[in-house]
């Protein structure tokens, strides 16, 4: 998962581009960067850590120009390291080339041998460069042509931002994995993964592009193109669950609003027989909310959550980990001592999170602790771009809920049904991805693609997104 932003046509755009990230800061806290068009030259400024740590003065003052794309970034193909830290920037014969992209592609460890065969050297480990090196390799007299045809030899997800000598373009797969909005600031033109970014820079007229819409924005004015044939969406129903933040349209959807009809579906579904309703926070606070309204509980912040802590889940430096949970979370025992408490969370991913979190609760003093778990039971990893461990450490791929229940030491567990997910969303079922809740998976990945992602060690901590 990660975050992009991108503005064309605003003097200092990377000043916006900056502030832009800042609301984008949740979806990727490894590294982050901004690449600009000066007239003249593509200067990048990146690095690893959060975009307050990455930025400063002088570098935002090195990036002048009125287009420029940024990212933050955590892994989900090729490793942490600064190397693969985006935006990439390289030079080919049709001149400079800035990219940010969200989302996995699902051929791109079959499309690297074939380039590297054909002699590509490549600088990262990154999926996203080969996106970079097709266009090199098929240069046409309109830089977008050559753009369009990378698109149309990649798979998977995604939502992509790139900045070249005379344009800024967008584009977003055909399934539309993953969000991407544009909308207008003044005069000029920017793209955000969520609509939260606008808010802050008082952009307005946003709209969500279409799966496979690809827009170029010059300063004479926008272009949009559609890449052939596209199925169905499968727009990433996770994003609601758990990722995109609440305050956020997505894929028409307000995301805080989804997360309380989550909560009250599985009131509807799961009742218990408690005193109170505690949301972990802070992915299971909108949640919790619809579910005190639904079940008539009073509900309580009976956890508090450390904010100068990264989220776990896309956090990639075990040294973090290992003391997380206690860093993360504190329960506040004048609210928990004596009580029977709903505890709501998003998800369980290995469930030894969910168990340490179930123990503080008890150790505060919980009488009884009732964890309920608006998504469905998480077996099946994803391939789209959300960082997930392979299948064999997801608890639910292995275990029955009452086995699941037991390890994590609740007194009962209950998860909403995937049925009740998707009455919550506005769309129609079919066009929203569930994969990694029943294995349907829409874009297949086989062969040497599948070893690829399967091998690489992108989802190794201990916890997991509920976690
Ligand atoms: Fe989202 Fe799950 Fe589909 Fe991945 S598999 S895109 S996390 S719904």
């Amino acid at each position: 998962m990660c975050g992009i932003f991108g503005i064309e046509g605003y003097d200092d755009a990377a000043n916006h581009v900056y502030l832009g990230l800042y609301a984008l800061q949740h979806r990727g806290q490894e590294s982050t960067g901004i690449v600009a068009w000066d007239g003249r030259r593509m200067p990048v400024e990146r690095g690893m850590g959060h975009v307050a740590e990455v930025f400063s003065a002088a570098s935002l003052a090195r990036l002048r120009g009125r287009r420029a794309i940024g990212h933050t970034r955590y892994s989900t193909a090729g490793s942490s390291v600064i190397g693969n830290a985006q935006p990439i920037v390289v030079r080919t014969s049709m001149g400079s080339i800035g990219i940010v992209h969200n989302g996995n592609l699902t051929n791109a460890a079959s499309l690297r041998r074939r380039l590297e065969a054909e002699g590509a050297i490549f600088q990262t480990t990154s999926d996203t460069e080969v996106i970079l090196h097709l266009m090199a390799r098929n240069p046409r007299p309109e830089i977008v042509e050559s753009l369009l045809s990378a698109l149309a030899d990649i798979e998977g997800a995604f939502s992509l931002l790139v900045v070249t000598e005379s344009c800024l373009v967008a584009a977003r797969d055909s399934h539309g994995f993953r969000p991407l909005a544009m909308a207008k600031l003044g005069a000029a033109t920017c793209f955000a993964s969520e609509s939260c970014a606008f808010d802050l820079l008082g952009a307005s007229s946003a709209r969500e592009l279409d799966p496979g819409e690809v827009v170029v924005v010059r300063e004479s004015g926008v272009t949009s193109h559609q890449l052939p044939a596209t199925p169905t969406p499968k727009r990433c129903a996770f994003e609601h669950v758990y990722f995109a933040r609440p305050d956020s349209v997505v894929f028409g959807d307000a995301v805080g609003e989804v997360r309380r009809r989550l909560g009250a579906q599985l009131a509807r579904e799961a009742p218990a027989d408690a005193d109170v309703v505690v949301p972990v926070p802070d992915s299971g606070l909108f949640a919790a909310i619809g579910y005190s309204r639904e079940s008539g509980l009073p509900f309580e912040l009976g956890m508090t959550r450390n904010h100068y802590v990264g989220r776990t889940f896309i956090e990639p430096r075990q040294s973090i980990r290992n003391f997380g949970v206690k860093v993360k979370l504190n329960p506040v025992r004048s609210i928990i001592g004596g009580r029977r408490v709903v505890l709501i969370d998003d998800s369980i991913v290995r469930g030894t999170t969910s168990r340490k979190i179930v123990r503080m609760m008890r150790e505060a003093g919980a009488a009884e602790v009732h964890l309920r778990i608006s998504s469905p039971p998480t077996a099946w990893s994803c391939y789209y771009g959300i960082d997930t461990p392979r299948r064999k450490e997801l608890i639910a791929a292995n275990y029955p809920v009452d086995d699941i229940r037991a390890f994590v030491e609740a007194d009962t567990l209950a998860y909403l049904s995937l049925d009740g997910l998707l009455r919550s969303l506005s769309g129609p079922r079919e066009s929203y991805c569930t994969a990694c809740w029943t294995g349907d998976y829409s874009v297949a990945i086989t062969g040497e693609d599948r070893r690829q992602v399967e091998l690489f060690p992108v989802a190794t901590e201990e916890d997991g997104t509920a976690d």
